[in-house]
């Protein structure tokens, strides 16, 4: 299957002054399209600064990085934010919901930076906040939603434009244990039913185990690269499947 993401001895060192801080030290990763990773590690592992990379937010210092083939490892500021637009969603710990503005509108956004607001568009939006359980709450401003599901309108947002990889850092670091399962249970139906390829920064066994593939980072390196232990296989009856 193809690669989605193929880095080939990443390096991103950051200068402190006189001091310089390599938060990747020589990463060689590949994720092959349906993929589900979640990276581990220790704080100051390196772990953000790869979602960075991943995410077209920052560049390598050194290294390629390949995104579907593209090597935007030497991308300008512009085509970066481009190449965001077109091909990756993202969802964070904080939820980043813009507070005056309703559920629906949240969703939206992607396409209106995308200029893909549509009449097929509205369709694609109410076929993924039924499938996520979010219709009712369309009109809704997000301080009226709980944890859950602020996260997904997030993912909702994030998926919007069909993207290529799906990157969430902590997804479940703000939300109790059992928002936590609901919200990796939507998770694991994006990417078992649709195919969405992820890529999940979690220091919790618990939340990496429902991704299929482990990597752990120690310094800026790759410590392990295994298959998930004791996979998570949450029930069919799950959320993305109770309504469509
Ligand atoms: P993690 O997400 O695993 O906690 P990070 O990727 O945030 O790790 O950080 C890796 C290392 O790089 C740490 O030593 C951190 O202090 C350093 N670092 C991260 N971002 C910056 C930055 N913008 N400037 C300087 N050092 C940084
Ligand atoms: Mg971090």
């Amino acid at each position: 299957m193809q690669d989605i993401v193929s880095l080939e001895t990443v390096y991103k060192i950051y200068q402190m002054g006189d001091v310089q801080v390599t938060a990747l030290n020589g990463i060689s990763l590949t994720i092959k399209k349906g993929e589900f990773v979640a990276v581990m590690g220790a704080s100051g592992s390196g772990k953000s600064t790869l979602m960075n990379i991943l995410g077209c937010l920052d560049r390598p210092s050194k290294g390629k990085y390949y995104l579907e083939g593209i090597d935007v490892s030497r991308f300008s500021k512009n085509e970066l934010a481009d190449i965001r637009n077109k091909k990756l969603g993202f969802v964070f710990q904080s939820f980043n919901l813009l507070s005056r503005t309703t559920v629906l509108e949240n969703i939206e956004l992607p396409l209106i930076y995308s200029k893909k607001l549509s009449q097929i568009a509205g369709e694609r939006i109410n076929q993924i906040m039924a499938t996520l359980g979010l219709k009712e709450f369309q009109k809704h401003y997000p301080n009226q939603l709980s944890g859950g599901q602020q996260q997904r309108v997030a993912i909702a947002r994030a998926i919007i434009n069909n993207p290529t990889l799906l990157l969430a850092d902590e997804p479940t670091g703000n939300l109790d244990s059992v928002t936590s399962t609901e919200v990796m249970h939507v998770l694991h139906d994006l990417n078992h039913n649709m195919g969405i390829t992820i890529v999940l920064v979690t220091h919790e066994n618990d939340i990496a185990r429902y991704a299929r593939r482990v990597v752990v980072l120690r310094d800026g390196k790759v410590l392990s690269d295994t298959p998930s232990q004791s996979p998570a296989t949450p029930a069919p009856q799950t959320i993305c499947e109770r309504i469509t």
